[in-house]
């Protein structure tokens, strides 16, 4: 898997307006429906939200079969990807 297939699916960072800066971003689940889940990244400076995320059903499972066999509920902390 490459680095920006990678990206395209965790968003480490995002361009938040209050800090007028690019910081580090959580993820929060938002809200859960049948075939969605949307998340919520909030920056982790200001705890503002900086931008949203739909995960289908299909990607979800695509995320998780590579994030590790079991389905994990716990929240990971981010780490800076490099
Ligand atoms: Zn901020």
């Amino acid at each position: 898997m490459s680095q920006q297939q990678f990206e395209n699916f965790t968003a480490s960072t995002l361009y938040c307006e209050k800090c007028r800066a690019t910081t580090p971003v959580r993820e929060k689940l938002l809200l859960v429906l049948p075939d969605r889940e949307i998340f919520d990244y909030l920056c982790t400076e200001c705890g503002s939200s900086v931008g949203q995320r739909e995960v289908t059903a299909g990607e979800k499972m695509m995320a998780e079969a590579l994030a590790s066999p079991s389905r994990r509920r716990r929240n990971v902390p981010l780490r800076s990807l490099r």
